[in-house]
């Protein structure tokens, strides 16, 4: 799963671009720099972007030519419009067109990430959460495998260390059949002579109570007949 994160700025001044562009890849985002709206409306064309910002004084055809443009033109993305201080009747223009917010220079990075993920979070949902491989969510439970705490419908749920270890492995391999021999590996290492097969599937019984809606018809953790298991997020 892959999660929106393709930037495209629009932006004439080079210092401006150059420090957004520098703030926001370290932020995570894929930044396309353009400095014209006839060059931006002919990469939006394209397809390959997830989020516009987009300053409204260009030097070609305005910010909201483009913005007019890109909606007329039936492109959903979200935009912010980028504008200074003293051209606040902008902001209205700008809503009005379908911008989905816009921010006033000079604004500090945090606070440009900060927008801009909130525009990724209202157009795409939880697809624009980062991946954080310290927490597993599912329906109703969350798992912390840093502080090993979990949840389920907001209620603590109490798992093992080897719960844990399990858990974490199989959500760290998702999709991928696991092999009961390299699940008793993964969980107590190399020298785990004493752990038998059936251990595993002990442990997997106590897992799919705890985190299953259907212990009995798992969603999440599932049987791979003739070599172990697989999860499922
Ligand atoms: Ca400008």
């Amino acid at each position: 799963m892959t999660h929106p994160n393709r930037l495209l700025l629009v932006e004439d001044e080079p210092a401006i671009a150059r420090s957004v562009e520098y703030g926001l890849t370290k932020e995570g985002f894929v930044v396309t720099w353009v400095d014209t709206g006839k060059r931006a409306l002919e990469i939006l064309r394209e397809g390959a972007v997830d989020v516009l910002l987009l300053d409204v004084r260009l030097p070609d055809i305005n910010g909201f030519d483009v913005l007019r443009q890109l909606r007329a033109e039936g492109r959903r993305l979200p935009v912010i419009m980028v504008t200074a201080r003293d051209e606040e009747t902008d902001k209205v223009v700008g809503l009005e067109l379908g911008a989905d917010d816009y921010i006033v220079k000079p604004f500090s990075m945090r606070e440009l990430a900060s927008r801009v993920r909130a525009a990724l979070r209202r157009a795409y949902g939880e697809l624009s959460q980062p991946p954080n491989e310290d927490e597993l969510r599912l329906t109703d439970v969350t798992v912390n495998f840093s502080r090993l705490t979990a949840l389920r419908s907001g209620e603590p749920l109490w798992l093992t260390q080897t719960e844990y270890k399990l858990l974490r492995h199989l959500s760290q391999n998702p999709r991928i059949p696991l092999a009961r021999e390299s699940l008793i590996t993964a969980v107590w290492g190399h020298n785990a002579e004493i752990e038998a097969d059936r251990t595993i599937d002990v442990h997997i019984r106590h897992l799919r109570e705890k985190l299953e809606v259907d212990p009995a018809n798992p969603r999440h953790i599932l049987t791979v007949r003739g070599i172990g298991y697989k999860f499922d997020p």
